[in-house]
């Protein structure tokens, strides 16, 4: 997961880079980081916490200079040491040479063993810091071959961003797995994760990196230069970033994430209706669009009964299963006078563990729903991803192995029912271009051999 921002070629670079990080939030709540660069030295403040909680003014005054990199970070149970924050920082022959990275790489471990019998002496266990170390042994006087090199050989899934002193590079592998977006911040330049950043610094959207091209912006100066396996290798779009992971108010992906959001529910209500349901209502906030068309399409009533405390972050987002039932349990309200008697359609965007569903539909049932029928906006996943989203090992994830009804008695729910594979990829604007993987096992790019999730302990993403 994680967001990345990078700001080229403006006054008050570390501000901009605070306010996409704010727009990013829901990309990782685990930390936050900003480096800048000011013409001579280079400056950095990062730390585990929210965006809010890791800067403060002073703070974004130390960070001088007009350009500047900044990460917000996913992390996983046993990685979220303080360490393992980004921006990696090194000065390597009296440059400073910044990284931010966004997704997964597969051949981490085989990268690693590499550089360390060669000598290399790594301080962390983030694949960030293998890419600095590849960037500091690759010959570097020309950027564009440098950058090519270097991000040739990389495997799996990234978008990034990297600072070498004033010069900004932004790179989407070439399989396009992650997202990343470029726009027109004044004389300079803004790459963000989502456009929803775009939106809060009041840049203008210019388009998204292509799968493979990387960008090499100094001042208001931009050029790319191209993968290897640019345009060689089909696009593979993570799906998930769809349906749940990208805020709906971002366009990633040439698509707006609140239509797709509603085109999957319109398509979920064709393939399956609820007879006699007396209302549609979503387990917010990552069922609302979904819900909203599945109400149109229906034209049954759409209603809230579940009511959000906005004052607590994402439950699965913090690491371990005792908070996770906490957050369960403050995050959502239900309205017993919407509920009492009916007989409810929810709609829910994904069903990992099934835990979260399961304590949704108890509080629903506790309300006194008559009947709850349970709508899901993808098929179910049954494959861990190795690209960069956190899901759980096979047997942790509550579809695997299982049949919709023996899921759908563990969620205790009257019905339950997946969104065909066949119907979700229908209603992306981009016909071929995504990765199913989670749902199919059809993995895009080469998973590593072993298939163990996480090469490195602590590996980030
Ligand atoms: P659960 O019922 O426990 O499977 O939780 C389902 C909710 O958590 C859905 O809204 C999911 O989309 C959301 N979720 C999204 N990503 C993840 C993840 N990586 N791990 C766990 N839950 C996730």
């Amino acid at each position: 997961m994680c967001g990345i921002i990078g700001i080229s070629h403006h006054p008050e670079a570390s501000k901009l880079a605070y306010l996409g990080l704010y727009a990013l939030q829901h990309r990782g709540e685990e930390a936050a980081g900003i480096a800048t660069y000011d013409g001579k030295d280079m400056h950095i403040i990062k730390d585990r916490g929210l965006v809010f909680d890791v800067f403060n003014e002073a703070a974004l005054e130390s960070l001088k200079g007009s350009v500047a990199i900044a990460h917000t970070r996913y992390s996983t149970t046993g990685s979220s040491n303080k360490k393992n924050c980004q921006p990696f920082l090194v000065t390597h022959r009296s440059r400073g040479v910044a990284v931010a990275h966004n997704g997964n790489l597969t051949n981490t471990e085989e990268l690693y063993r590499k550089l360390e019998d060669e000598g290399s002496i790594f301080q962390t266990s983030m694949d960030s810091e293998v890419i600095i170390h590849l960037l500091a042994k690759t010959p570097n006087t020309d950027y564009k071959h440098w950058f090519v090199n270097v991000l040739a050989q990389l495997k799996g899934s990234y978008s990034a961003v990297f600072m070498v002193q004033d010069t900004l590079v932004g790179a989407r592998d070439p399989y396009g797995n992650r997202p990343l977006v470029l726009g027109k911040l004044g004389d300079g330049y803004i790459l963000a994760s989502e456009s929803c950043a775009l939106d809060l610094t009041k840049a203008e959207y210019v388009r998204e990196i292509e799968p493979g091209e990387i960008v090499i912006i100094k001042g208001s100066k931009i050029e790319s230069v191209y993968h290897p396996d640019y345009g060689k290798v089909r696009k593979a779009q993570c799906i998930f970033e769809n349906i749940y992971f990208a805020r709906p108010d971002s366009n990633i992906f040439d698509d707006n994430v609140y239509l797709v959001r509603k085109r999957l529910g319109q398509q979920l209500a064709k393939e399956s209706p609820a007879a006699g349901a007396d209302l549609v209502m979503p387990i917010p906030d990552s069922g609302v669009y979904a819900a909203l068309g599945y109400a149109q399409e229906t034209g049954l009533p759409y209603e809230i009964g579940l009511v959000r405390n906005h004052y607590i972050g994402r439950t699965f987002i913090q690491p371990t299963q005792f908070l996770r039932d906490f957050r369960v349990r403050v995050k959502l309200n239900p309205i017993a006078e919407v509920i009492k008697g009916k007989s409810v359609i929810l709609v829910e965007d994904s069903i990992v563990r099934g835990t979260t569903s399961r304590s949704r539909v108890r509080e629903v049932r506790k309300a006194g729903a008559k009947a709850i029928h349970l709508r899901i906006t993808c098929p179910p996943i049954i494959h861990p991803c190795f690209y960069g989203i956190d899901f759980p090992s096979e047997a942790e994830l509550v579809a695997y192995g299982k049949t919709v009804q023996e899921v759908a008695d563990f969620i205790e729910v009257d019905s339950l029912s997946f969104l065909s594979l066949e119907g979700m990829l229908a209603v992306m604007k981009e016909q071929g271009a995504f990765c199913d993987a989670c749902f199919t096992g059809r993995y895009p790019i080469a998973v590593p051999n072993n298939k163990s999730k996480y090469l490195l302990e602590g590996v980030s993403r």
